[in-house]
């Protein structure tokens, strides 16, 4: 498919880049990898007429700052993520989920940005529309929702597929932004508004300059699962991410953060089940009770062929898994070729 005409700007700064998005309002997008907004180009999902890319500017590589927090330029290729000594060492999840995305072609252009600020995702949207469907939908300013005729034009439940975000959730991550206004820092689930139609919290002109991971608290471990169709170069079915700590005894969770990407329109945090968790011994039978009552919690839609009650299944399943490695990482015994310990 050949891409339409556009204006393509190449500002040296985020500034400058900034500034350009808020000159050109709604008509423009910014560009970074390019992997997914330029296949929604091609498509026409997306049509700006000015598209800002940001490939004049450099990243800096991820560093460590004096009180521990490790930050990463939004420049940043996955690619270089996952194969990050800092990044492998001081939050081995984000390098697990960097890893996890498409293939490594993808991966070498993508960057965490880009990534985190990807369009969601419907069988009925991402098509070249004169392909297949006459009318646009609601999230193409039409008058329909294929999959879910009875949903109003303010309801639309495409879903958002980051691999990096649910990880960067647990993990306690921020995002800063650059916009008009200066610099501001949010949490990484702040990112997201819930709507399928506008799922990023961004204003005009506002680009995300960095991500800023927290050390972790002494006895922290993590577990990460990416559940899809095949094993590589393929969209999430459902991602878990949990990161939890343990008090001193081994065994007793101190606090947790459980996350589940690619079945909402945002990251889903599991609140019951995270409190559920807190001050409970995790042994095989709690930790078994425990995913049981994650799958519970979520409210999975039906995306891409899979059915609610099927992601559920599979979410019980893996959950258990992804507790027991949080647990053993936590308790020092996690293996050291699946990340080891977030330090
Ligand atoms: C075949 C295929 C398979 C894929 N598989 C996966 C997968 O398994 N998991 C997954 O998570 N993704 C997947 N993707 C989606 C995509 O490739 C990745 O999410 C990638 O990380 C996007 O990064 P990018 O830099 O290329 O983003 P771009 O395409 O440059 O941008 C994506 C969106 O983010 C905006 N944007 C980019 N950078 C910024 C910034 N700094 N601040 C604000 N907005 C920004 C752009 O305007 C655009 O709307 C896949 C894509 C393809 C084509
Ligand atoms: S769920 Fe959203 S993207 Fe999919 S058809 Fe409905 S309105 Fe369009």
């Amino acid at each position: 498919m050949i891409l339409y005409d556009f204006d393509l700007e190449r500002p040296n700064t985020l500034e400058e880049a900034s500034a350009l998005l808020r000159d050109k309002g709604a008509d423009a997008r910014v560009l970074a990898g390019g992997t997914d907004l330029l296949p929604n180009m091609r498509v026409e999902v997306v049509r700006p007429a000015t598209v800002v890319s940001l490939g004049a500017i450099t990243p800096r590589d991820p560093v460590r700052e004096t009180d521990g927090t490790v930050r990463i330029d939004a420049l940043t290729r996955l690619a270089t993520l996952e194969g990050s000594d800092l990044i492998r060492a001081a939050c081995p999840m984000l390098a697990e989920a960097a890893h996890r995305v498409a293939g490594n072609q993808i991966r070498q252009m993508g960057t965490l940005g880009g990534n985190l600020c990807q369009e969601t995702r419907c069988l009925y949207y991402n098509q070249k529309h004169d392909y297949q469907f006459k009318a646009p939908c609601y999230k193409r300013g039409g008058e329909v929702c294929y999959p879910y005729p009875n949903n109003d034009r303010d309801t639309c439940w495409s879903v958002y597929m980051s691999d990096t975000a649910p990880a960067l959730i647990a993990l306690g991550a921020e995002v800063e932004i650059v916009g008009p206004g200066g610099t501001r820092r949010q949490p990484v689930e702040q990112l997201f508004t819930g709507s399928g139609l506008t799922p990023h919290a961004l204003g005009a002109g506002e680009i995300l300059s960095a991500v800023l991971v927290p050390p972790a608290e002494p006895r922290f471990g993590w577990g990460y699962h990416k559940s899809s169709r095949r094993g590589g170069l393929e969209f999430g079915m459902a991602v878990m991410a949990v990161g939890l700590t343990l008090d001193g005894d081994g065994a007793t969770c101190r606090g947790a953060r459980m996350v589940i990407g690619a079945v909402r329109e945002k990251p889903i945090r599991l609140t019951a089940t995270e409190q559920a968790m807190t001050g409970a011994k995790l042994d095989e039978a709690k930790i078994a009770e425990l995913a049981a009552a994650a799958a519970k919690e979520i409210n999975p839609l039906p995306h891409h062929g899979f059915t609610k009650s099927y992601i559920r299944d599979n979410i019980k399943i893996h959950m258990r898994r992804v507790l027991s490695e949080a647990t053993a990482r936590a308790r020092g015994t996690g293996t050291a070729e699946n990340g080891g310990h977030h330090d």
